[in-house]
């Protein structure tokens, strides 16, 4: 098999508030060549790298807005964050952990720190990513998955670190989440000089987030933390290697792309002009239903 080469490794551009809780740096589809299309499935990437917030007894985060047409899905490297939607899914997700919400045909959201937490601040680090559905599954029932990290597979590479498998496999080993589409989603944790190999279909859009210390990929190429590597679709296999200095955190994603067309317009992600009107209609006619604010 060949090897993927790196297409681009992207730094972060400055950092924005989305509500008051999350300061994020937004690569997909912001960035120059990582839009909707070229990560499809993965259409949205935004990641509060490490932030100090002071403690508030009045919990920052995002009120109430919608979603429809594709999944949010929120990875916690540390803080706390809450989460309710009008379909009665919500919880508490805590350091390791993910939460994947289907927003399918509507749903209203909330996303806060957690109160005892914010209560206290301290460091808080997370990815949210938003996987698009297919026109199938787009007004399909919401749902909502949280994904504690004990239920994660590890994959053992012994002296290395290991694999922490959120969403589809790696090494045969099978992640908890549940995908409408073939997608791996994976934590890399390796020890100072770690290595880890993988192998994806060449179609499949691939690329990495650095969460912790510096990597070498392939070999060659490095890439330091808060940075982004964009996969080319040729190849299948990569090597990830945790340079010398300190142990590496390394987020994995790789989808086949849904290949539909995207029509995105605010928090709503359809298919055409025509669904992106329905969707407003419909908000606009309580069809999302109702959450307090
Ligand atoms: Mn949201």
């Amino acid at each position: 098999m060949a090897t993927k080469k790196i297409e681009i490794v992207v730094s972060p551009r400055p950092a924005h508030f989305v509500g008051d809780g999350f300061r994020v740096h937004n690569f997909i589809p912001g960035i120059p060549g990582l839009d909707m299309k070229r990560m499809d499935p993965f259409i949205m990437l935004d990641y509060n790298s490490k932030f100090h917030f002071n403690g508030s007894d009045r919990p920052r985060g995002v009120g109430v807005h919608p979603h429809r047409g594709f999944e949010t899905v929120t990875i916690a490297y540390s803080g706390k964050v809450e989460h309710h939607d009008s379909a009665g899914g919500g919880g508490i997700i805590g350091e390791g952990d993910v939460q994947w919400m289907t927003a399918a045909k509507g749903v209203l959201h909330k996303e806060y720190h957690e109160t005892e937490w914010a209560k206290e601040g301290g460091i808080f680090q997370m990815v949210q990513l938003w996987v698009n559905l297919p026109a199938k599954d787009k007004m399909s029932c919401p749902k909502y998955q949280a994904i504690e990290n004990a239920a994660m597979e590890k994959v053992d590479l012994g002296e290395n670190g290991y694999v922490e498998v959120i969403a589809g496999e790696y090494n045969g080993h099978k992640g908890p989440a549940s995908t409408f589409t073939p997608l791996h989603m994976m934590n890399a944790k390796l020890k100072t000089g770690g290595k880890a190999e993988f192998n994806f279909p060449a179609h499949f859009n691939t690329a990495a987030l650095v969460i912790e210390g510096s990597i070498i990929i392939n070999g060659e190429e490095t890439a330091k933390s808060d940075h982004f590597v964009l996969f080319k679709n040729e190849g299948e296999t990569f090597t990830i290697e945790a340079k010398e200095e300190e142990d590496a955190v390394v987020l994995i994603i790789s989808g086949e792309p849904i290949n539909e067309p995207i029509y995105p317009h605010g928090p709503f992600v359809m298919n055409s002009r025509e669904e992106i009107m329905q969707a407003f209609e419909d908000f606009n006619t309580g069809k999302f239903g109702y959450l307090e604010d």
